[in-house]
């Protein structure tokens, strides 16, 4: 479900308007539904249908093929595939949208289309009934008025822009009209959702009206964010870490296995050098011992290759649990290399223990805290483990980017492999169980690796 701003009110409240200067200031899409409403009647007066008699427009409404798209931010309507956005906002398409949207099988038709939206897209919708049923669940809910004289002064003075005869009077009259249709039907009538808040446009002019509602969405999502956050346990109510100790003394790395890694890392990197053309970046940045933790980004199987072929000491990393599930051979072969099980989206304990214990046996620790393997090369978000095993370890992060076009690396292309400067432990301290400091050590992490990322981009 993306983000969702529900804006209702009235015909001629400044809706759609404010709306769209607030979905630019958000980067939110725009949804506006009353030109769906809008294109059902275009349909039906088109047809000549007697948009009075319900049945008749019932009848039509299989034919008619409504869609949304978007160009230069804009939404466009099309109508079978025709784009009728600039024919919507005639008086008599206006009036019609009003009667075809208190038939009940016309807002069933439409329902789906604009939940679709909100599940696919963060957005500011706007409307009459968009926090009384099309989202109730929605994040931040506004009611937006104004005095139907005020209304009618803007709309009149829009009309009279476009050409338009109409009186002031009649103008007036269309809106009072429009109001008691919409607040008077039976099905989905305007009125506010009691957990709206409803903002009086009437004295303010539109540059005021977004100020006040930005600030208003603004300080809603806030709040809901800071009441999920205090939901959220604090890391000791829900895992016991406090008899994993930090790694101060590791172990040695058995010399005899250090003279093999370093033999067979040499022939596999010889191997390597002939499938691709590697490219390694900011080598001076890994520790000469061991225990550090490699953080990096995940592109493919190859990546704790990438990253062994360079280091120094030999490196631990984790695999998904399946791995070790299927050929015996197989297992053994990763287990040998260096990878130890974790189950997926377990966040158990045993695994940040085994991860500190290999850090204890002077190994260095891989890490992919994205947890799967991005496509695009995008950086995901990461998880707050890699955060989690270096604040208890505490022990130096070193950040590594992978980086090659495409989704799979091919035979002889470039890829490179960057290393950034050493977190040091004292930068990945926990002060206390706020599972916000231990969200900021992730974002710390993220942050370096997303750097490297991004300046990669530009060497491919
Ligand atoms: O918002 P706008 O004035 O463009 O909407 C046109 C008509 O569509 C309104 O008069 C209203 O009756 C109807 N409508 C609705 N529910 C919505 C949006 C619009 O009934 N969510």
């Amino acid at each position: 479900m993306g983000v969702n701003i529900a804006l209702d009110g009235p015909s001629g409240a400044g809706k759609s308007t404010i709306a769209k200067m607030l979905s630019e200031k958000m980067g939110y899409i725009y949804v506006n539904t009353g030109e769906l409403y809008r294109a059902i009647a275009l349909y039906m007066i088109r047809a000549g249908v007697d948009i009075q008699n319900d049945g008749q427009v019932e009848e039509n409404l299989p034919h008619v093929e409504v869609g949304i798209e978007y160009s230069d931010g804009l939404q466009h309507v099309i109508l079978c595939g025709e784009d009728v956005t600039s024919q919507l906002h005639t008086p008599e398409v206006s009036m019609g949208a009003s009667r075809v949207s208190a038939i009940p099988a016309v807002r069933s038709f439409l329902l789906d289309m604009q939940r679709e939206f909100a599940k696919k897209y963060d957005t500011v919708m706007d409307g009459r009934d968009i926090g009384t049923v099309v989202l109730p669940d929605c994040d931040v809910k506004i009611f937006l008025t104004a005095s139907a004289e005020e209304r009618a002064n803007r709309r009149f003075k829009e009309l009279q822009e476009a050409g338009d005869s109409s009186t002031y009077e009649q103008v007036l009259a269309d809106i009072n009209q429009r109001d008691y249709n919409d607040t008077h039907r039976e099905i989905a009538p305007l009125k506010k959702a009691d957990d709206a808040v409803e903002i009086d446009t009437t004295n303010y002019d539109l540059q005021q009206s977004v100020m006040i509602i930005s600030d208003t969405v603004k300080k809603v999502l806030e709040e809901k964010q800071s009441k999920q956050e205090s939901k959220t346990p604090r890391i000791r109510d829900t895992i016991d870490f406090s008899d994993v100790r930090p790694v101060t003394d590791p172990k040695k790395v058995n010399p005899i296995r250090l003279f093999f890694f370093g033999i067979v890392r040499r022939i596999i990197y010889i191997i390597y050098k002939i499938k691709f053309k590697m490219v390694y970046e900011g080598l001076e940045n890994l520790p000469k011992t061991g225990s550090n933790i490699i953080a990096s980004n995940h592109r493919s199987y190859r990546d704790p290759v990438f990253a062994a072929l360079r280091l120094h000491v030999p490196c631990s990393f984790m695999a998904k649990e399946e791995l070790f599930k299927g050929n015996v051979l197989f297992a053994w072969l990763i287990r040998f290399l260096g990878a130890f099980p974790v189950a997926r989206g377990s966040g158990d304990m045993t695994v940040i223990k085994e991860a500190v214990a290999r850090l204890e046996m002077g190994r260095n620790l891989v890490i992919y805290p994205e947890g799967t393997r991005s496509k695009d090369g995008k950086l995901g978000r990461g998880k707050t483990g890699v955060a989690l095993i270096a604040s208890l370890a505490q022990v130096p992060v070193v950040p590594m980017a992978i980086s090659f076009k495409g989704e799979k690396l091919r035979f002889r292309e470039k890829v490179i492999i960057s290393f950034g400067k050493p977190i040091q432990p004292e930068e990945l301290k926990l002060t206390s169980s706020d599972i916000r400091e231990l969200k900021a050590i992730r974002e710390k992490i993220m942050n370096s690796i997303a750097v490297m990322v991004d300046e990669n981009v530009n060497k491919l």
